[in-house]
């Protein structure tokens, strides 16, 4: 039955398809800017380099230090080379942490984005931004954060190894999943985080298998927008919270701590949403979506314990004590208790608790 509900389209330019790097200066030239400063981390040099070509005369420059986690010191010094080339926008090329350097620029001066991510972490598509200072990170939410244009070009993501398409893919289907139980949720942002969850869980095995087969990868990038839209479109809950502060206190990989704690966040939250379960169960073809969910991680080989990506024993209890500290919402209330044995779980790499309740 469709309730009462909200729902507010942001506002974004999308270019999808294969090929589509090449419409970058068109894209640049339609938001009115004359000199762009292309963003990138050290790994993507060259191809920033190589697009700063294609734009011929609207290349003012290129900064190649994006970092994850948005340090704000690594910001400032970006803000100097804009000036320094005189830029009047910005072109980011990469994943979710160029991204995030982008959008720490236009939060500060306003400046238009034109965004082209290269894995499927969707923050192309949100109007926030986590940033860090003195080990401390902090998220802002403001309209000037989100891009202006987003080109998404398959070929890009081509070289992205498998391991990581596999963790960044799930790490989009996590937005998905807390978006189909998000209490400002409503029946389009579903419909889009279903269809996201559809295509990823479809397609990520099949590239895990072959790297470059390029229908899957167009899928999942599909995929990887429509989960960055309902990231973008509704609020988030347990599961990215543990994930924000299990990150921020631990240092550890984003998309990696995203995969591991995913099934383990959703069996705690299952007894409280059985239609979410439901479609999520439908979407990745498993009797159970959380069990589902951890086995589609296995399949493609990624790790299933915060233990082998770096976090310590004794840090379990410390992450329940800060995930109970500030109260937000969830589905189902948060219990101390159920939240240590939920993440001792995912320490530990075990199968997330079978819930009865859900079956
Ligand atoms: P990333 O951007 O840190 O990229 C990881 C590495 O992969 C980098 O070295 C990068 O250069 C390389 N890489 C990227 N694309 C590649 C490709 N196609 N081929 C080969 N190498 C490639 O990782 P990420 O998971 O995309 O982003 C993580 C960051 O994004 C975190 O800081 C996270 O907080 C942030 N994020 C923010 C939001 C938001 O809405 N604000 C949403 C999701 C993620």
């Amino acid at each position: 039955m469709i309730g009462s509900f909200t729902f507010e389209n942001l506002p974004c330019r999308v270019v999808f398809g294969s090929g589509t790097l090449g419409s970058a200066r068109a894209e640049v030239e339609r938001l009115g800017g004359k000199r762009a400063l292309v963003l990138t981390t050290p790994q993507q040099e060259a191809q920033g380099k190589s697009l700063g070509s294609a734009l011929g005369p609207l290349y003012a420059g290129i900064f190649a230090n994006a970092t994850m986690h948005t340090p704000v010191d690594v910001t400032e010094r970006a803000l100097a080379a804009m000036k320094a080339c005189e830029a009047d926008c910005v072109v980011s090329l990469g994943g979710g942490s160029t991204t995030g350097l982008g959008k720490a620029l236009a939060l500060r001066t306003g400046i238009n984005q034109l965004c082209i991510p290269t894995t499927y972490a969707g923050s192309e598509m949100t109007p926030i931004v986590g940033q860090t200072e003195n080990g401390l990170k902090t998220t802002v939410r403001d309209a000037a954060i989100l891009p202006e244009t987003v080109i998404y070009d398959v070929d890009l993501t081509l070289t992205l190894p498998a391991s990581l398409a596999a963790t960044s893919g799930i790490n989009a289907i996590a937005h998905a999943v807390e978006a189909l139980y998000a209490r400002d949720s409503n029946p389009v942002t579903s419909l889009m985080a279903e269809e996201g969850i559809r295509a990823l869980a479809r397609a990520l095995p099949a590239i895990a298998a072959q790297t470059d087969d390029r229908e899957a990868r167009t899928e999942a990038l599909y995929g990887a927008w429509l989960c960055g839209v309902c990231l973008g479109t509704v609020g988030m809950a347990l599961h990215h919270k543990l994930c924000h502060t299990l990150g921020g206190t631990f240092d550890l990989p984003h998309a990696e701590t995203h995969t591991i704690v995913l099934p383990h966040a959703l069996a705690y939250n299952a007894p409280a949403v059985p239609d979410a379960m439901a479609r999520i169960s439908r979407a990745i073809g498993a009797a159970d979506a959380s069990q589902g969910l951890f086995e589609l991680a296995k399949r493609l080989g990624a790790k299933t314990a915060l233990r082998d990506i770096g976090m310590p024993e004794g840090g379990i209890d410390k992450a329940a004590d800060l995930a109970v500290t500030n109260a937000y919402w969830n589905p189902r209330p948060l219990e101390r208790g159920a939240i240590r044995d939920l993440i001792a779980r995912a320490w530990a790499g075990e199968p997330p608790a079978f819930n009865k309740a859900a079956a």
